[in-house]
């Protein structure tokens, strides 16, 4: 199944992404995560891409899509994907047509209180980019991802100035996405307007909607 998660920074992509991922037997692809490996290692296109993240705004379409076409071609994507952050423009959208046919968008619809509390309290894995959220997803020792034993960090894109521009950033390019895939039929809504509900009752509930799909 070819999936899309939608909805704004801090709404849940990356950290029930990466839980249905095994639970569906296919890759999680985060545009960031690919991006923010790429910058880690010095290569040419983290170079590129670098000055555009730690502004928190876009990265131009023709690089995100090549990023995409190339992930696409690995063979784990066979069976099919999720993505989590990407499309994130109209544009990228249309592009993304012309390669692959997306099954199901989950939009998760989220109050902005909850994205900035989110936010401003999340760390995540250095190594396997695994989420918590020092409020309410703790990790068991501080600083240690459960998951693998990396270290814990915060993004350089999370001040609360950088956070500002990205969610004015998502209500610009990333919200017409909603209607666009609405008009498509495809879009179904998570309503998520607690902030303590535990992740797996929300992965729970989207696994739901992907069963009834098929
Ligand atoms: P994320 O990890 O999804 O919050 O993305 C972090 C940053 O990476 C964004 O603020 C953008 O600078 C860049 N980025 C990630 N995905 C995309 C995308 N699909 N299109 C453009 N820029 C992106």
């Amino acid at each position: 199944m070819k999936i899309v998660m939608l909805g704004p920074q801090g709404s849940g992509k990356g950290t029930y992404s990466s839980r249905l991922s095994p639970i569906l037997g296919i890759p999680q692809i985060s545009s960031g995560d690919i991006m923010r490996e790429e910058i880690a290692k010095e290569s040419p296109l983290g170079i590129k891409v670098k000055e555009y993240m730690d502004k928190g705004i876009l990265v131009p379409d023709d690089i995100v899509i090549q990023i995409i076409k190339d992930r696409l071609k690995k063979p784990d994507c066979e069976k099919g994907f999720i993505f989590d952050g990407f499309p994130r423009t109209l544009n990228q959208a249309r592009e993304l047509e012309k390669i692959t046919k997306i099954d199901v968008v989950i939009y998760l619809d989220v109050p902005e209180w909850i994205l900035l509390k989110r936010l401003g309290s999340r760390v995540s894995c250095e190594k396997c980019k695994e989420i918590y959220n020092l409020i309410n997803i703790k990790p068991k020792r501080e600083g240690i991802c459960d998951k693998c034993g990396g270290r814990l960090i915060q993004r350089e894109d999370e001040t609360p100035e950088a956070i500002k521009k990205r969610l004015k950033e998502y209500e610009e390019n990333t919200q017409p996405l909603i209607d666009y895939y609405k008009s498509k039929g495809i879009l179904k809504t998570v309503k998520c307007y607690k902030f303590e509900t535990p992740p797996e009752e929300k992965v729970e509930e989207i696994a739901a909607i992907l069963r009834g799909l098929k």
